[in-house]
């Protein structure tokens, strides 16, 4: 059997990878450009293969992916996203743009997935997609996983990982430490495991499978907002098979790829001045006339949610969002335990108090029928949430680099 390091000799991945990261640290021009060029080359690719496509939306990186299609590149795609899930503000800008809402999965009941019942039954989903996927591995055990299940142990991979020592599949220490007793037995290990279940199956129902049925049924295929720089999961693959990827099973295109947190803000930007210098009212009639807004909608004045704040610059040049750093759904743990206070559950804490006490304290019950939330959670992994030890040396202050994340 070709194991996975003799397969990446033979598909040159350690080259396209050294070249893609190459390109990630260009100027902002030529990244701009060469979103530009991706873009129109899965378009016309596309056409030729007689696929239609659409934009997957949810937080800014892709409302302004969004807007460069559309207003930069002219690329009609229509955009689609799980709306309901995100933050009442970016609801709000996607409504403006007419962007497509997909509900989640339905269950056997005939009734739809909401995020409260999805962590109920599978878990929270913490940390970040991989790891809480590697947890949810550890807390589900089965004979297929035991081979993966020791490598997120141990870090050794069996024949097919190329008899790896410390492979990247190793849950960090920190982790291990605080998630891996469910194998002491069978590694001889001692760490400890939580009374909460931990998962990575949230966005899948509620809204991954969702959009990728939308697609099918549209034999549509995503343009993604998403970018190597952010680490995760996707980033080997985006390094591995470029903006445009057009596999067996899956197809989709990544025009910013290659961009950093700081070419999307300055791209924001850039949108956003158009926005106010015409696209808003271009919309409003566009949207009027299709009839997708009622003649009360008020458009909102940027096209940068509120939830992030404003873009401004530091003194040295560099752009930041003056609150949330990146979004996802209000109840969304992932990358919590590297964002600084206030961090997302304080702000919903000052936004909505009610939401806020109903996901810390009452969103699940446990066996014995008593009511838990996100608090269990984040005091387990030691994130501070109570909001009168904001901006003290208390739990949560930690700042990590991104690829602690992980
Ligand atoms: S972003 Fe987080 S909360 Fe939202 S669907 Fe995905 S896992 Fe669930």
């Amino acid at each position: 059997m070709e194991s996975v390091q003799e397969r990446m000799e033979r598909l040159g991945t350690k080259e396209k990878i050294a070249t893609f990261m190459q390109k990630e640290k260009q100027p902002y021009e030529f990244k701009r450009k060469y979103a530009q060029i991706r873009a129109e080359e899965f378009a016309s690719e596309c056409d030729g293969r007689g696929l239609n496509y659409h934009v997957s939306v949810g937080g800014l990186d892709s409302i302004v992916l969004y807007l460069f299609l559309h207003e930069i590149c002219h690329i009609n795609a229509p955009g689609v996203s799980a709306s309901t899930l995100e933050d009442k503000s970016i609801q709000w800008v996607h409504k403006a743009l007419g962007i497509i809402n997909v509900p989640p999965l339905k269950r056997e009941d005939g009734t739809y997935w909401t995020k409260p019942r999805v962590i109920q039954e599978f878990g929270f989903p913490v940390i970040s997609k991989e790891v809480a996927g590697k947890i949810e591995l550890l807390q589900n055990p089965t004979e297929k996983n035991k081979t993966v299940r020791h490598a997120i142990i141990t870090g050794e991979t069996g024949a097919y990982g190329g008899w790896q020592k410390n492979s990247k599949m190793q849950l960090k220490q920190k982790w291990l430490e605080l998630f891996g007793g469910y194998e002491n037995e069978n590694e001889g290990c001692d760490y400890e495991k939580p009374d909460f279940k931990v998962s990575s199956k949230c966005c899948y129902y509620l809204k991954e499978k969702n959009c990728d049925d939308w697609g099918k049924e549209h034999n549509s295929v995503p343009y993604l907002g998403l970018m190597a720089s952010e680490g995760g999961r996707r980033a080997r693959s985006l390094r591995m098979n470029g903006c445009n990827y057009f596999g067996a099973s899956t197809i989709r295109s990544a025009p910013f790829a290659i961009f950093h947190r700081q070419d999307i803000l300055q791209l924001a930007l850039e949108m956003d001045a158009l926005w106010k210098e015409g696209l808003k009212e271009k919309y409003h009639e566009k949207l009027l006339k299709e009839n997708c807004l009622s003649n009360s909608f008020k458009m909102p004045d940027s096209i940068i949610p509120e939830i992030y704040g404003t873009i401004e610059k530091k003194p040295d040049g560099t752009l930041y969002t003056t609150k949330a750093q990146r979004t996802g759904c209000s109840m969304c743990g992932f990358g919590i335990h590297i964002e600084k206070r206030p961090h997302r559950f304080d702000l919903l804490h000052e936004s909505n108090p009610k939401e806020w006490d109903y996901l810390m304290f009452h969103m699940c019950k446990d066996k014995d029928g008593n009511d838990y939330g996100w608090a269990k959670v984040l005091d387990y992994i030691g994130v501070g949430w109570d909001p009168t030890t904001i901006g003290g040396n208390c739990k949560g202050q930690i700042s990590l680099p991104l690829d602690q994340m992980v």
